[in-house]
């Protein structure tokens, strides 16, 4: 499910996206479109004027499902509202991630205690890269974590229209494995890598020999999608139909292979 979803298949060819809470009780049994280019899911428009949940799309027509490993096909449930977002910044967040290498066994959220013992009702900060993955996908895509634009910190599918000649800075990107060169880890992004897309070949340069070994434990011959968090550069060279980008991988909590 999503908040966010194409309203005919001209607007998911141009990009137009349909929030769903600016939908009406009249567009309930309007066929949308999944936000994945790839992926043909027709979605309907669910709890529209519902006081208990906000209105969203969902897949509920089987014969027109999301594709396998479609990242729009589960419930993310990570809404925005459930975090203190305010102070967020990407950068700041990744050396976070970094840094919490050498605190590995004791690094944990001091408010996951005071989660538990209040119910969940006080808001609670952003410490893991997959719970921040889940609030992009959980979120429109212009919606805000900290001050950026979820669109901006995300290169998936969905965001692929946006990085037509390069990826520069801190975002969560979505790929493939393509295999390992020296202490060179290649990815492919989009996952899908087709013809239409704007192509990127990331080469993730792994900062010691020990974590090369590790992260290719983790994710050699690994056939799904692959989450990577990285401050990213895009190469002047490039290749004959794609860009090559580069960045650096210090920490494995900065690589994560999704289901
Ligand atoms: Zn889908």
């Amino acid at each position: 499910m999503s908040l966010d979803a194409y309203k005919t298949l001209e607007d998911k060819k141009n990009n137009k996206i349909t929030k769903a809470i600016d939908c009406t009780a009249k567009d309930v049994n309007h066929v949308f479109y999944c936000l994945n280019p790839k992926c043909n899911a027709h979605l309907t428009l669910c709890s529209i004027n519902s006081n208990k949940t906000i209105s969203y799309f969902a897949n509920k027509d089987k014969t027109h499902p999301h594709i396998p490993n479609c990242e729009y096909a589960n419930s993310h449930n990570a809404y925005l509202n459930k975090f203190d977002h305010t102070s967020f910044e990407p950068n700041s967040f990744l050396k976070a991630i970094i840094a919490s290498m050498t605190t590995n066994n004791r690094h944990t959220n001091p408010k996951s205690k005071n989660q538990h013992n209040n119910l969940k009702t006080s808001p609670v900060t952003i410490s893991t890269v997959r719970q921040l993955y889940n609030i992009c996908l959980s979120n429109p895509l212009n919606s805000k974590i900290g001050s950026t634009e979820i669109k901006y910190l995300l290169c998936n599918e969905a965001t692929n229209f946006l990085y037509k000649s390069f990826i520069s800075g801190t975002k969560l990107l979505i790929g493939k494995y393509n295999g390992t060169n020296n202490d060179t880890i290649f990815i492919k992004y989009p996952s899908s890598w087709g013809e239409l897309d704007n192509k990127f070949l990331v080469c993730l340069h792994i900062e010691n020999k020990q974590l090369l070994k590790n992260i290719k434990n983790l994710i050699k011959d690994y056939k799904n999608n692959i989450l990577i968090f990285a401050d990213f550069h895009t190469s002047s060279n490039n290749g004959v139909n794609y860009k090559i980008v580069h960045a650096s991988i210090s920490n494995i909590k900065q690589i994560i292979p999704l289901k």
